[in-house]
């Protein structure tokens, strides 16, 4: 197992980590690459890396599902970003395959940061 460090810069964006990802499996053996973040106010998704829009879209929808003003019982003020860390997922799970994730061609691996800015851990595993 592989631990990147992500720093993310805002309370709420999309980090696309996709190049931190490669860089710690790119030639190394296995068949499935398992990306897992252990918090519970974010997530990891993964898609489209091309076009910025789609995951600020991606951000705005949520916010619009899950209001960062209603009147949560949790008193830490960050029940909006538990439910959308819950959304998202905190993995993904990619095949993998010649020492590289065998990703589509516009997709990309993002840390969602929904109650930044912080240092999330994320876990990299390949599966044989
Ligand atoms: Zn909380």
């Amino acid at each position: 197992m592989f631990e990147v460090r992500v720093k993310t810069s805002q309370k709420v964006e999309s980090r696309n980590i996709t190049d931190e990802v490669l860089s710690v499996v790119r030639g190394k053996m296995g068949r499935i690459l398992h990306v897992f973040t252990p918090h519970t106010t974010c997530g990891i998704v993964i898609n489209e890396d091309a076009d910025p829009h789609v995951m600020e879209d991606v951000l705005e929808a949520l916010d619009r599902l899950v209001p960062r003003d209603y009147s949560y019982k949790h008193l830490e003020g960050n029940s909006d970003a538990h439910v959308k860390s819950i959304l998202t997922g905190c993995s993904v799970t990619v095949p993998f395959s010649k020492g590289s994730p065998v990703l589509g061609t516009w997709q990309g691996i993002f840390l969602m940061e929904f109650d930044g800015p912080r240092e999330r851990k994320v876990f990299i595993t390949l599966v044989e």
